[in-house]
C-alpha cells in the first residue's frame, strides 16, 4: 500500500510518515498542493493524507482537482480548524474521511488503514483486524484460524465495528447502524451484544480487540 502525505509542516509530515512506515505503508511526502497533484498524476497511490492548510493551493483545491480528473483515490483530510463548515465542504468536495488536528498518530494510522482497505474492497471481501477476519460475502468469522459462530445480529455488529477499526462508536451510533433504531430504547441491548461478541472474539485470544471507552462507547482495534 502506497500513501501520499501532503503537509507543509515538516515536523508533522515526518511524524506521520514514520508512523505509517512503521505500519508497513510505503509513504511519499509533498509539502505543497501543486507537488501533490503532480505526484498523484504519476504514482498510483492507495490513499492520500491531505492537510487543508497549505501554502498556495490549499488541500480543498487539491481535492477538487483530483475529483475533476475523475481520480477516485481515497482522501483523508486533516485540518487545524475543526469547524463543521470546513468538514462539510471537504466531504462535499469528495473527501472520504476527515480528521481534526491535533490527532493521535494511532488514530491517523487506523483511519488510513480503513481508507486504503476501502479502496481495495472490490478486490477483497475479507475484513481484517489483527488475526480476526470477517468475510462479508459468506459471513464467516475466524480468529487465529478458529471458526467463530455468529448470529445474524452479532455479524452485523462485528461487520460495523470492523469496517472502521479504531473508530469510537457510541451506543446511539451502533443502535442506528446495527439495529436501524433512530431512538434510544433505553435498554442495555448494545452492551449485552458487545459482551456476547467479546466472549466470542476475545475471551480465548490475545491481544484483546474489542475495547470499552467508559461513558463513550466501543471500538475495535489492536492496541499498540
Ligand atoms: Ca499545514
Amino acid at each position: 500500500m502506497r500513501v501520499l502525505v501532503v503537509e507543509d509542516e515538516k515536523k508533522t509530515a515526518s511524524f506521520v510518515r514514520k508512523a505509517l512506515q512503521a505500519e508497513g505503508f510505503a509513504v511519499d511526502v509533498c509539502h505543497n498542493g501543486d507537488d501533490a497533484l503532480a505526484a498523484a498524476r504519476t504514482t498510483p497511490f492507495d490513499g492520500i493524507v491531505l492537510d487543508i492548510m497549505l501554502p498556495g493551493r490549499d488541500g480543498l483545491s487539491v481535492l477538487r482537482q483530483l475529483r475533476e480528473r475523475k481520480s477516485m483515490i481515497p482522501v483523508l483530510l486533516l485540518s487545524a480548524r475543526g469547524e463543521v463548515n470546513e468538514r462539510v465542504e471537504g466531504l462535499n468536495a469528495g473527501a472520504d474521511d476527515y480528521l481534526p488536528k491535533p490527532f493521535e498518530l494511532a488514530e491517523l494510522v487506523a483511519r488510513v488503514r480503513a481508507l486504503t482497505r476501502r479502496s481495495g474492497e472490490n478486490k477483497s471481501t475479507v475484513l481484517r483486524v489483527a488475526d480476526l477476519t470477517l468475510d462479508t460475502v459468506t459471513h464467516r468469522a475466524q480468529r487465529g484460524g478458529a471458526e467463530i459462530e455468529l448470529t445474524a445480529r452479532e455479524y452485523r455488529l462485528l461487520e460495523f465495528l470492523m469496517r472502521s477499526p479504531g473508530r469510537l462508536c457510541g451506543r446511539m451510533m451502533i443502535l442506528e447502524k446495527v439495529w436501524d433504531y433512530d431512538f434510544d430504547p433505553g435498554t442495555n441491548l448494545v452492551d449485552v451484544y458487545i459482551r456476547r461478541l467479546r466472549e466470542k472474539i476475545d475471551t480465548n485470544f490475545q491481544p484483546k480487540l474489542l475495547h470499552t471507552v467508559r461513558g463513550a462507547g466501543y471500538l475495535l482495534k489492536e492496541q499498540p
